[in-house]
């Protein structure tokens, strides 16, 4: 009787496997049909023939398969533990050597068995060998495929077998109909989608193999011009969205402006001047400003930001400056109030360490409109927080944010939209929401290419010139070895009455380990610099203390201030000439250039040594070079995506996920102009078949994943 049951029992257990299988997917992105059929291989392997061994030992070492039967199968312990299989055919024997296996291959490669390997065979000492072959066991007379095999990008757990039968069902699924008109087709001299998919995931055997390598084949070429085409269509609207949004136009660059600019004790550099004056004409828009102020380390753009603020507040608005730390944040209050205060402007203060107090109080001036200009920390997105008149938003160090975050502090209702009495309510329902000004500030330039790209519904104002009088800086890699010669340049440094930082390793895994450092390295330095005066901050200290140490730093009191990364963003002593970096290999470059940005702020010459423990890895080497070579951050920001690419650069954390898959930024340039313009005239032209045209597209290549834009 049990039997009957059992039947429909059975594709439970299976269940979960498909489950795994499908959040395995999730996880690479892979949600709909047309998200698998636009999975495209990362590169292919060449199985369609097989050569005679001593041919392919005769090749250099280029890749070749071979077949053959094992002829012998040992485990070697000297000189370390491998495996060593010898396969013969007619012609010769070859020696696959694996360094890593499983016990399980020396059953698998038994002696006997017949077996294909592709891999790079070198003539060695002892005749052909290939160390890792990718291999199969297969029977005498099996068929080779007569197209190029596809690998593609697979997570953990996700066999290649899988992917393929996966993508060749979704195949049959999709919708494939070109999203451009034939007519569009010929215009961009592009292949059709239907041929370019098919191609790309079975490319026929007499298919330019390097074309498919370099993806400079056509059928690439239609993937990336698609892609990005999808992104300049996505962005475009988020900008047409944008200015169809109401801000106050705040014109008036009056009496404080004025004011604040006649008591500066220093006059602005050109490029200040002319960022203050692109950021000026915006906020006279009655759509909201959206610009990135970017400005290498030292450039001034506190200044900039706070005459900004000193228009809205001219114009009758608030304005607000979120920075990501409360040692930057309560830098630009005491900068800033000692500027603007003396002018009657009222500041108020809001940050996660306020006493209740205090926070109710600078709660009270923000919600009446007392306070003009807020300044604070992540304190200031919380839902207490409300606005009278909010008409400027100021993110300082923006990367150091979650998109999430600034949009939070964007979207702030202003009492005199989202809150009132209830007619006052119904109004606002019926009007569109106010939206404040936006300026993002970064010192971490995103290269031109990117910005564009990226980041196209933002404006971009650059200062590209220091304050005059800067001595640059000069930057050594020092071996740790040599740490007692570096203690030495801090005291002498000292003598000269200058200040230095000595910066603690990142450790990511562990804040207390890191912790733990910077204590060590604070009591190394107070007994190896008896006559000095050292201070320790890090994250762990309470907002006080921290506060503390860095006032007297600030003043002078304190010679040597040694700190975790905590300092990483703003800080600005510019009597410190000295920045002594530990572990310097553990950091970013964007990291280390921000750090050493804490120098080089007054007059005199600074230094910046980058402590290394020995040896140091490929891209640790090219990181400390190129800190060593330039201290242009713009320059560095190239390098930086150079060696780490674009998705890791702008890190999935930014940017909300890594966006384009296939068009590679340095390479696709002309691409992406030619999917601007075809943009552009879409957009322009909106005739029923653009605009169908522009939903298909859109659809296809974003499914609903048009949310990262909002930037
Ligand atoms: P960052 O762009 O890194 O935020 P800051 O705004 O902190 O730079 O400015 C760095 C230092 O340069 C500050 O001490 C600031 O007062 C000073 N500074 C800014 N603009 C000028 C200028 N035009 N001339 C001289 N010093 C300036
Ligand atoms: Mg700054």
């Amino acid at each position: 009787m049990p039997a009957p049951k059992r039947k429909p029992a059975t594709p439970a257990p299976s269940a979960p496997v498909a489950n795994t299988r499908a959040s395995k997917l999730e996880k690479l992105g892979l949600r709909s049909d047309m998200d698998l059929v636009l999975h495209l291989p990362l590169r292919y392997e060449d199985e369609t023939e097989v050569i005679a061994i001593r041919q392919a030992g005769m090749m250099g070492t280029s890749v070749a398969q071979v077949e053959g039967v094992v002829t012998a199968c040992n485990i070697q312990y000297r000189p370390r533990r491998q495996l060593i299989v010898t396969i013969a055919d007619d012609s010769g024997q070859l020696v696959m050597r694996f360094l890593n296996f499983y016990g399980s291959q020396t059953k698998q490669l038994a002696v006997g068995t017949r077996v294909r390997a592709r891999g790079e065979i070198r003539h060695g000492f002892f005749g052909a060998e290939v160390v890792h072959p990718n291999y199969k066991v297969v029977l005498e007379g099996a068929p080779l495929p007569d197209v190029l095999t596809p690998v593609y990008p697979a997570g953990e757990g996700l066999s290649q077998v899988f992917l393929r039968k996966a993508i060749a069902d979704a195949m049959q699924h999709i919708e494939w109909r070109d999203t451009l008109s034939p007519a569009q087709l010929a215009a961009q001299q592009l292949m059709p989608f239907e041929t370019a998919v098919r191609l790309l995931h079975n490319p026929p055997p007499e298919v330019d193999e390097h074309a498919l390598e370099d993806r400079s084949h056509p059928a690439w070429v239609r993937m990336k011009f698609d892609e990005l085409l999808a992104q300049q269509l996505s962005l475009k609207r988020a900008q047409v969205a944008r200015r169809a949004k109401n801000a106050r136009a705040l014109p008036v660059v009056g009496q404080l402006s004025a004011a604040f600019l006649a008591t500066l004790p220093f006059s602005l550099t050109k490029a200040q001047q002319r960022v203050v004056a692109e950021i000026s004409v915006d906020l006279c828009a009655s759509f909201p400003m959206q610009r990135l102020l970017q400005g290498d380390v030292g450039s001034g753009k506190t200044v900039v930001a706070a005459l900004a603020a000193a228009q809205a507040i001219d114009s009758g608005y608030q304005a607000v400056l979120m920075a990501p730390t409360e040692i930057l944040a309560d830098q630009h209050f005491r900068k800033i109030a000692a500027w603007m205060e003396p002018l009657g402007v009222r500041v108020a203060w809001l940050t996660g360490s306020l006493k209740k107090k205090e926070k109710l109080a600078s709660l009270a001036m923000i919600e009446s409109g007392e306070a003009q200009l807020v300044i604070g920390t992540h304190a200031l997105i919380q839902d207490s927080v409300q606005f009278a008149k909010l008409g400027l938003v100021i993110v300082d160090e923006q990367h150091r944010f979650g998109v999430g975050q600034r949009l939070a502090l964007r979207n702030k209702t202003t009492s005199e939209n989202g809150g009132g009495d209830a007619a006052e309510k119904s109004a606002a329902a019926v009007a569109p929401p106010v939206v404040p000004h936006q300026l993002m500030m970064s010192a971490t330039p995103i290269p031109r290419t990117l910005a564009m790209t990226y980041y196209a519904d933002l404006e971009i104002s650059v200062i590209d010139e220091l304050p005059p009088g800067r001595t640059p800086i000069v930057t050594r890699a020092v071996d740790q070895m040599r740490r007692d010669e570096v203690i030495e340049r801090v005291h002498a440094a000292v003598q000269d009455g200058r200040q230095a930082y000595w910066v603690c390793p990142l450790i990511e895994e562990s804040e207390a380990l890191q912790l733990q450092t910077a204590t060590e390295t604070y009591a190394m330095l107070v007994e190896a610099l008896p006559d000095l005066r050292i201070g320790l901050v890090h994250g762990r200290l309470k907002q006080a203390e921290k506060q503390e140490v860095m006032d007297a730093f600030s003043a002078g009191a304190c010679h040597v201030l040694v700190a975790t990364t905590v300092i990483e963003v703003g800080v600005d002593v510019p009597n410190a000439s000295l920045m002594v970096i530990e572990h310097a290999e553990r950091f970013g470059l964007s990291q280390l250039h921000q750090l050493r940005g804490r120098v080089g702020r007054g007059s005199a010459a600074s230094v910046c040594l980058l402590l290394y423990q020995s040896p140091l890895g490929h891209i640790a080497k090219q990181r400390l070079m190129t800190m060593r070579e330039t201290t242009d951050g713009f320059e560095i920001a190239r390098r930086d995506l150079e060696i780490r690419g674009p998705g890791e650069f702008l890190g999935a954390r930014q940017s909300g996920q890594a966006m384009l898959r296939f068009a590679d930024l340095t390479t696709d340039q002309w691409l992406v102009d030619r999917a601007r313009d075809l943009a552009q005239t879409l957009l322009q032209d909106p005739t029923a078949a653009n605009q169908a045209t522009v939903s298909a597209h859109l659809a296809r290549w974003l499914g609903g994943r048009e949310d990262f834009l909002k930037v």
